[in-house]
């Protein structure tokens, strides 16, 4: 082969592809998702033979350095394909570096994770995340409303079909298709029991498998519902009065939890034992969504029971009956750090 007919062949076979950087902001006390685009100018082979080039950006503008010390590191930690772009497009998720010394910057909750799930890896831990999550208008007004008003009391709306029961399922749709494309565990959805508020599930799997493919399918979510002008609310009480707030129940079990009943109950017992540190720090505006009302218990007041949607943590009928599975944690808010939830049931339940 002549040196004009390789270099051809090499150029056949690459192509400029997108890379989206995804990453945590510093915003408080809920932080945003960023993302920027680098061009990849001569990729060639399969997103396994990405490298995952360490990049860098102006924390100044992100809440997480000062001007005069502005630059940050985005280290990628998943990568997956694009299903918006397509093609040979990835989604690049990284955790957040300083730049005077590598170490994690203080935003990073990823970090102090990534070490807790090292020290208890022998529990094989497993996790599944129940995304809920509120559509708006662009004025900040429930896309599920009446412009102007209120629709119906709540009641047909939750896993509802047909218009005036349910709104938004385009974006369900669009949303649940990227996710799958992308690789990403999402294990199903459901319309919720206010109107406009849905769900969307991640898991079950690993804590940094199950916190990453979150970060993503969020970011997927936000990005899909962009093309609708409709804003994607986390809130954890987006409307004040007799509305259902939203949650992101996490599920888990260990190894243990999977194989028999005692270490379930083991378990519930004592998450009794931490409940403020827990509370504190699943989500913004806890308070608003854990009343005691909707389905919800009082976030003060710790409790366990099977089947029980009105205790801290439920254990599923079919777990009460097959003497083992997992256990769900109903607390945490729709706007919780995943990173934070999972090491925190870690701590407390491998302990
Ligand atoms: P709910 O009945 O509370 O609405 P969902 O079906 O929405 O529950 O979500 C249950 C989640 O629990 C799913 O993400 C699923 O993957 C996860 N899950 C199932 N089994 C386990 C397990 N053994 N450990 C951890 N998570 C699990
Ligand atoms: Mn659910
Ligand atoms: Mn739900
Ligand atoms: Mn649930």
């Amino acid at each position: 082969m002549s040196k004009r007919e390789l270099s051809l062949e090499v150029k056949d076979t690459t192509v400029p592809i997108q890379a989206e950087y995804i990453w945590i902001d510093g915003t408080s006390p809920t932080p945003l998702l960023r993302s920027k685009t680098k061009v990849i100018p001569d990729f060639a082979g399969s997103i396994a033979d990405m490298p995952m080039d360490e990049w860098g950006f102006d924390g100044s503008s992100t809440e997480q350095a000062s001007g005069d010390a502005s630059d940050c590191i985005l280290r990628p930690v998943f990568q997956c394909p694009d299903p918006i772009r397509g093609g040979k497009n990835v989604l690049v998720m990284c955790d957040v570096l300083l730049a005077k010394d590598a170490s994690p910057h203080p935003s990073n909750t990823r970090a102090t994770l990534a070490a807790v799930a090292a020290k208890h890896a022998d529990q094989e831990m497993w996790y599944g995340i129940e995304q809920e999550y509120t559509m708006l208008r662009l004025d900040g007004s429930p896309y599920g409303f009446p412009v102007g008003g209120f629709p119906k009391p709540q009641g047909p709306y939750y896993c509802g079909v047909g218009a005036g029961r349910v709104v938004g399922r385009e974006i369900i749709e669009e949303h649940t298709q990227a996710c799958i494309d992308a690789g990403l565990l999402i294990s199903g959805t459901n319309a919720e029991v206010m109107p406009g508020q849905w769900e969307f599930q991640i898991g079950p799997g690993d804590a940094l498998t199950v916190s990453d493919h979150m970060h993503v399918a969020r970011w997927l979510l936000h990005r899909i519902a962009e093309d609708y002008d409709v804003v994607i609310s986390f809130d954890a009480k987006p409307m004040k009065g007799d509305w259902n707030g939203a949650g992101a129940h996490t599920n888990f079990s260990t190894k243990a939890m999977r194989e028999g009943y005692p270490a379930i109950i083991e378990a519930c017992e004592k998450l009794g034992t931490r409940v403020l540190e827990h509370v504190e720090n699943y989500g913004d505006d806890i308070q608003s969504r854990l009343t005691g009302k909707h389905e919800t218990a009082p976030w003060n007041k710790y409790s366990y029971g099977v089947s029980n949607r009105g205790a801290s943590v439920r254990i599923p009928w079919q777990v009460a009956r097959d003497q083992k599975g997992y256990a769900e944690d109903r607390r945490p808010n729709a706007n919780v750090d995943p990173y934070t939830v999972t090491r925190l049931i870690l701590e407390t339940v491998c302990g």
